[in-house]
């Protein structure tokens, strides 16, 4: 990357630096994740300050110095998603959303999928401050899992292909496991598994909804998978 870049991208984190400057975190469909400094903006009659603040979705052109950091040269708001600072749960499920996209999906790789996964969760935040619940916060960690390549297997026991019976839940094995097989993985129950396919089977805005008994097991699926598999360690979403 040289020169100027024109993309889509989403405030990840906002963070003020030295006296009038921010240093962003962005996510972006063609460049994943990127860092970059915005001049000035802190000042009163700044251009575009005021559009650079945690889940804006902006269309943005940055310019590649000699730093590690691109320089915000001009920005359009595309959609501001101002309700969701609004509530409490909506803001802290949108942070907790930015914050699993920014940790699984670190690097410059392109990721267009995770893109549009992030724009889909804020958008349906922003209309439906229900949908910040854990069911939903769940549902779209899997798809990021599904999207980082590590999706836990749930058709079959990972350990020897029995599919009925499947009662336990293996990150190491990478995914669900039968009775026979149980040893080393933590049980998962059926409403848990049914959670698990469901959620993976439809879009975000129609996540399966659950017990938080059944919330918890699969929570703890999805993050034993992201420690294992990604080295990466998910912020809890239930408590
Ligand atoms: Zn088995």
């Amino acid at each position: 990357m040289s020169g100027s870049l024109r993309t889509d991208a989403i405030v990840l984190r906002s963070l003020r630096y030295g006296e009038a400057d921010r240093i962003l975190h962005l996510f972006t469909p063609r460049h994943g994740r990127l860092g970059a400094i915005a001049k000035g903006v802190r000042r009163a009659r700044s251009r575009f300050g005021a559009r650079l603040e945690p889940f804006f979705h902006v269309r943005m052109i940055l310019h590649q110095g000699r730093g590690e950091l691109l320089t915000v040269t001009s920005v359009d708001t595309i959609a501001t998603n101002g309700a969701l600072r609004e509530r409490g749960e909506t803001l802290d499920a949108a942070a907790r959303a930015c914050d699993a996209v920014s940790r699984l999906f670190e690097t410059s790789e392109p990721h267009p999928e995770v893109f549009t996964l992030l724009v889909s969760e804020l958008t349906l935040l922003q209309a439906d401050a229900s949908q910040a619940g854990p069911d939903n916060g769940l549902a779209f960690r899997l798809k990021l899992l599904l999207a980082a390549g590590i999706v836990p297997q749930l058709s079959a026991c990972v350990v020897c292909g029995e599919t009925e019976d499947l009662r336990g839940f293996s990150s190491a094995a990478g995914g669900v496991v039968c009775a026979s097989c149980q040893t080393a993985a933590f049980v998962l129950e059926e409403e848990s598994y049914r959670f698990l396919v469901a959620a993976l089977g439809s879009p975000l805005a129609q996540a399966p909804r659950a017990s938080p008994r059944a919330l918890r097991q699969v929570e703890r699926a999805i993050a034993e998978t992201a420690e294992h598999h990604a080295n990466v360690r998910l912020r809890p979403l239930l408590r």
